[in-house]
Order: C-alpha cells, then sequence, then structure tokens
C-alpha cells in the first residue's frame, strides 16, 4: 500500500518481502498472512488507476489473489505456474470471470520455454491493455534449485522479464513471493534489484562463484548447482 502511495506519480518499487499471494481474507494460507498484493492492487484502484496488470511467476497458482479479483474489470491477472501442484487451482479454463489467463506448465519448464510465453502471450497482452501499472510477484521458487517445486528455471528467466516490462508501463512493482533454497533466493532477487537499478548481470556464473556456491550445505539441497546465474 505504501508502494501504491509512493508510485503515484510513476516509477519503480521492489519490495521482496512481499508477494504473499495465498492468503485469504479471512484466513491465512500457504505461508501467506495478509495477502499483500490484493491490498496493493486495490491500493492503486482506490487511485482512480483502471487498468491494472498483475503478474505472478511464483511456481504457484497465485490462489488468494485470483479469489479476491474475480469478474474485477480493471484488473488482469496472469500466472505461470506448476501444474498439479498446491493449491491445485488456476487451470487453463478457469478465466476468473474474465480477469485471469492461466497458464499451468510441466514440471522441467525451462528459460526458452518460458521466454515463448513471455514473448508471444504475455507482452502482447501488454501491447493490447496498455497497463497504468504493473505489479509483478517475482517468487524464487521456479528455479532450478528449489526443493518445493519442479521446474527448472534459471534466474535469468526472471531477470529477462523484470527487464522486459521495466520499460513497458509507468509504474511498476515488483514483489518477492515463494522461494525455499536460501542461496537461490539471495541470488535471484538481489540479482532482480541489479537488474532494476541497470547493472549488466552475467549469463553465467564465474568459476570461483560456482565454487563458493558448491560448498553450500543444506539439508533440503535439490541436485548440483546450477552453472546459469
Ligand atoms: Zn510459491
Amino acid at each position: 500500500m505504501l508502494a501504491a502511495a509512493l508510485l503515484r506519480g510513476g516509477g519503480v518499487i521492489f519490495s521482496p518481502g512481499g508477494g504473499t499471494h495465498h492468503g485469504l481474507a479471512d484466513r491465512a494460507a500457504g505461508f501467506c498472512y495478509l495477502n499483500d498484493p490484493v491490498l496493493a492492487l486495490l491500493a492503486f484502484r482506490a487511485q482512480g488507476l483502471r487498468r491494472i496488470l498483475y503478474i505472478d511467476i511464483d511456481a504457484h497458482h497465485c490462489d488468494g489473489v485470483e479469489i479476491a479479483l474475480t469478474g474485477a474489470p480493471d484488473v488482469r491477472m496472469i500466472s505461470i505456474h506448476e501444474a498439479r501442484r498446491w493449491p491445485f487451482t488456476g487451470g487453463f479454463a478457469d478465466r476468473a470471470g474474465g480477469a485471469a489467463l492461466n497458464l499451468p506448465v510441466d514440471r522441467g519448464f525451462n528459460d526458452s520455454e518460458f521466454a515463448v510465453l513471455r514473448d508471444r502471450v504475455i507482452l502482447p497482452a501488454i501491447e493490447r491493455l496498455k497497463p497504468e501499472v504493473i505489479v509483478l510477484q517475482c517468487g524464487a521458487d521456479a528455479v532450478e534449485e528449489d526443493p518445493l517445486a519442479r521446474l527448472s528455471l534459471s534466474n535469468n528467466a526472471h531477470f529477462d522479464m523484470v527487464r522486459a516490462l521495466k520499460d513497458a508501463t509507468p509504474r511498476l512493482l515488483v514483489l518477492g513471493g515463494g522461494g525455499y533454497n536460501p542461496w537461490t533466493v539471495g541470488r535471484l532477487w538481489a540479482g532482480v534489484w541489479g537488474v532494476l537499478n541497470g547493472y549488466d548481470t552475467p549469463r553465467t556464473l564465474a568459476p570461483e562463484s560456482q565454487s563458493i556456491l558448491a560448498a553450500l550445505h543444506w539439508t533440503r539441497r535439490r541436485g548440483a548447482v546450477a552453472p546459469h546465474i
């Protein structure tokens, strides 16, 4: 809500502590207490904005956001999430009264497949809608090393999405979201901060960085350290 107030005149805000997209109106759900994306979307609406776009690339479907804004004439929600994974909502045929486009994807969904959805679905939708604001939920659990999901994106998929959205709207609010491998989360959201601030990010980690990550230990780690950033 503060981000919405600060973005009144335009700009970009990154709130990695946000993105709790499973919270419901009367109860907590899915590690989410308050649904801050919904509060932000409603705050933008209260400012009089009428072309509001919510994009969610967390591995899980944004059920709390969809429930809150089903049928909304002024908010469009696009979610890419892993099919057949909790909370088991967000099927392709579920359009939330015309407000949502759900894109469930299979296990192993990778960067090039993500790029197809970005370039053929999401960016054309932005062209048509010309949103006054975009809220991006940038959950870190869709990347390769996350233990809770089985998608296979690299951080580059998220960075490229952030880069594409940065110039596509006068107001951009980037939120965090899920993420259950501590160093994956740190890498991703630090990199998002870098992209938003115009830093070049390497597509592949330097060998020294790879060896630092390879030396980390964590009981719920899945697989080897990905060589891409
Ligand atoms: Zn998630």
